[in-house]
């Protein structure tokens, strides 16, 4: 789960790294009320979003009084930034800026370990530095069982090439940030900028935070970051029933059992379904090795609780669960939904039992069912099935 900007601002005071004062807003009015509430200076009005380069696309910008921040936020309330529609803005305290630096410790899944990054050139683009200078960017590996002591900081401060004024400063505040890291079980930490004041102090203005979902039974605290307001409401359903599911943009429903299935399955509907308008599929669901008829059932109701569903391919490889299994599963799915299956189905099974699947299918003769050999015989129905609908 990645955190708002506010809530990495959060965490970070809640570990001693050096923030400066925050308050969300919502609306100009509460805009206005967090300036004043911060003193009436100068802050900064910034959007919150989960993506980066919001001072680019003019979500960050200075107000020297709480009427100016006021303004602002109904600017920057409402923008799109890169596909995300800005909910809140984080009203912050403004500070006088000498430098910029850039700091992050992220997961190296390649490496099996930690890799902290640090350069004095921070700012915007790190992406663009990391490419264009690389040796502007320190790159240190960290070992999971040390983590970031003194002697990792001092290395990581000195690999960057920080000033001996700020050095103890920045050597410090990095170890609060791997404290960030490792008690809040984050895969990232990063601070673009971390900077220097005019008047010396080391700072982290910006922040970005990816939790680690596996963690999450660590961390009852965690689930209040979820930004409930914009999470897909199938994808909600569907975690609730602990199924694997993400929504995509197409209209042939996909419900199929293990991941590599299921991701050839979007593959093979994409590319059926090219002779048959473009239709696309809309959305992955795995099902797992276990297919009962209740899992089926709760797969399949909320693939037909999306409205963009035209028509659904049910690719299921019978294994440990055999085909009979299954296709009883789909048939008690089927009158467990009773009206609220309304979309064709095209059902492909193989595997265990093959035949007995098909015979259960066959004999329930379920109107809204129809049986196919392959898998890419059931792509080209589904999709040809998604069409015809969507054109009626
Ligand atoms: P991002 O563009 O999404 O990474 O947003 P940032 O929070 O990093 O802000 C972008 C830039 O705005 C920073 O690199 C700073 O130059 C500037 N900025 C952010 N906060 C302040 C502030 O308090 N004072 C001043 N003067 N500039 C700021
Ligand atoms: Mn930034």
């Amino acid at each position: 789960m990645d955190l708002f900007e506010y809530q990495a601002r959060d965490v970070f005071e809640k570990h001693g790294v050096p923030v400066l004062g925050g308050v969300v807003a919502t609306t100009p009015e509460e805009a206005r009320a967090a300036a004043e509430q911060l003193g009436g200076g100068t802050v900064v009005v910034k959007a919150q979003v989960k993506t980066g380069g919001r001072g680019k696309a003019g979500g960050v910008k200075l107000a020297h009084s709480p009427q100016e921040a006021e303004d602002r936020a109904r600017e920057i309330l409402g923008m799109d930034i890169k596909g995300h529609t800005v909910h809140r803005v984080m009203i912050a305290a403004g500070a006088k800026i000498a430098e910029e630096y850039y700091f992050s410790v992220l997961l190296d899944r390649a490496e099996r370990r930690y890799l902290a990054m640090a350069s004095v050139e921070g700012g915007v683009e790190i992406e663009q530095l990391a490419v264009e200078r690389p040796e502007a960017l320190a790159r240190v590996a960290v070992d999971p069982l040390v983590g970031i002591d003194q002697a990792k900081a001092e290395e990581i401060v000195d690999a960057a090439g920080f000033a001996a004024d700020i050095r103890d400063q920045v050597v410090e505040t990095i170890q609060k940030l791997w404290t960030v890291y490792a008690e809040e079980d984050a895969t990232l930490v990063e601070v673009n900028p971390l900077v220097k004041t005019e008047d010396g102090r080391i700072v982290a203005l910006d922040g970005k935070v990816t939790l680690d979902g596996n963690a999450d039974f660590r961390h009852p605290d965690h689930a209040a970051l979820e930004d409930a307001e914009s999470a897909d409401p199938l994808e909600a359903q569907a975690k609730e029933h602990d199924l694997n599911y993400v929504k995509l943009d197409g209209s042939v429903g996909i419900i199929g059992n293990g991941a590599g299935l299921v991701m050839s399955t979007l593959d093979v509907v994409a590319y059926a379904g090219e002779a048959h308008g473009g239709v696309a599929p809309a959305n992955f669901l795995d099902i797992g090795g276990g297919a009962s008829a209740e899992i089926m059932a709760a797969g399949l109701d909320v693939i037909l609780g999306d409205p963009q569903v035209k028509a659904v391919f049910v690719n299921v490889f019978g294994g440990i669960t055999a085909c009979d299994a299954v296709a009883n599963g789909i048939v008690k799915a089927l009158e467990i939904l009773g009206d609220h299956a309304t979309k064709p189905l095209v059902v492909r099974l193989d595997g265990n039992n093959v035949a007995e699947g098909r015979a259960i299918l066959r004999a329930a003769n379920h109107p809204l069912v129809t049986l196919a050999d392959t898998m890419d015989g059931g792509a080209d129905k589904a999709a040809q099935l998604a069409h015809a609908a969507a054109a009626v």
